[in-house]
């Protein structure tokens, strides 16, 4: 039996992740959207691309608008990225109060049928979302997981092979910290076949990958002026679903619920995980120098601003 992805919120990033999921053949998909039509319409073209692609994934499309959400019953993975994208202006930060009512009814949906189901968070404010998430389903830490960290890093990675015009699988970039304009992009654990960033490149040129890394998301609203990035944010959340499902114990970069860790209590935050079947299966700690320490400590407050304000 195949495993079951439902994707909430059927938008540029929802239907980007549900298609690769389904062209891949990695599990049938079940896409919704609070939209009449459009889910079905979007899951249907979906199902008449499986013969040329040969996938065997089957996908479905429904409305939720009326709170029926029975078709997403026991599903292993529920995708959310149902909201508002950001507006070119807009920091993820206004977006807060717009999405947590979003994020409240389709959590207390989607928990009821699918109470083993790990949660993936995509919605902006990402790590503030994942808490209203963590709070409201009361599913373990280990299965509510925030969409952040591979994204930025795959666009640290971009950005960094374009400039030594190196292949992209020779480069690994390690973002951490909140998915706001003050992440920390690690440039000593990023590296080129293994050798660290910092012996490639002039400090200049890392400066200013790190400087382009951390407005990614904006340079890109910027571009399309009436939406966001969706593209890489679909591929980032394949990645992560695709390491679940196969178990592969991945170590990714992912906003997790530290208790303690990296010196941070009680706070969703950008740090590398082990991603297998139960979800975040362990939290990897690596040793930060004092100034990687401090933008992590700066990032996390940034998360703590946004948590307090929703009373969490
Ligand atoms: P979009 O506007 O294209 O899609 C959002 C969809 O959500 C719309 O189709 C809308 O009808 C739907 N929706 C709204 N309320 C809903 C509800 N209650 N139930 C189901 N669907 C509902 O936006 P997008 O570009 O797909 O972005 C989606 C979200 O993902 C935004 O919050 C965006 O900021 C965020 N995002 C996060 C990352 C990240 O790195 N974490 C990257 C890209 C985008």
């Amino acid at each position: 039996m195949r495993n079951k992805v439902t994707v909430v919120g059927g938008g540029f990033v929802g239907s980007t992740t549900a298609q690769r999921i389904h062209d891949a053949g990695l599990a049938d998909v079940v896409l919704t959207d609070i939209l009449e039509g459009a889910p079905a319409g979007k899951a249907l073209d979906m199902a008449e691309s499986a013969p040329i692609f040969g996938s065997n994934a089957h996908a479905t499309g429904i409305s939720t608008g009326g709170g029926d959400y029975k078709q997403t019953a026991n599903s292993d993975i529920v995708v959310i990225t149902a909201g508002f994208p950001r507006k070119p202006g807009m920091s993820r930060d206004d977006l807060l109060k717009a999405n947590y009512d979003v994020i409240k009814s389709i959590v207390e949906a989607v928990v009821k049928l699918s109470p083993n189901a790990i949660l993936i968070m995509v919605t902006n404010p990402l790590d503030a979302m994942a808490h209203v998430a963590l709070q409201l389903s009361k599913f373990p830490k280990a299965r509510v997981i925030g969409m952040a960290g591979v994204l930025d890093s795959a666009r640290m990675s971009a950005f960094v092979a374009a400039e030594l015009n190196v292949s992209v699988e020779n480069v690994t970039s390690f973002v951490l910290g909140g998915h706001g304009d003050d992440m920390v992009p690690l440039v000593r654990y990023s590296t080129v076949a293994g050798i660290p960033l910092p012996a490639l490149l002039p400090k200049e040129k890392v400066d200013a990958i790190v400087n382009r890394t951390r407005k990614g998301g904006a340079e890109i609203v910027n571009l399309l002026k009436t939406g966001s990035a969706y593209y890489a944010p679909s591929a980032a959340v394949f990645e992560m679903v695709d390491a679940i499902l196969k178990d592969k114990k991945k170590i990714l970069p992912c906003a997790a619920f530290l208790e303690g860790e990296y010196g941070i209590n009680g706070l969703f935050i950008g740090v590398p995980v082990k991603l297998g079947a139960k979800g975040i299966e362990q939290i990897i700690e690596v040793k930060l120098e004092a100034d990687e320490k401090a933008a992590l400590d700066k990032s996390s407050a940034s998360v703590r601003e946004l948590v307090t304000i929703l009373g969490l």
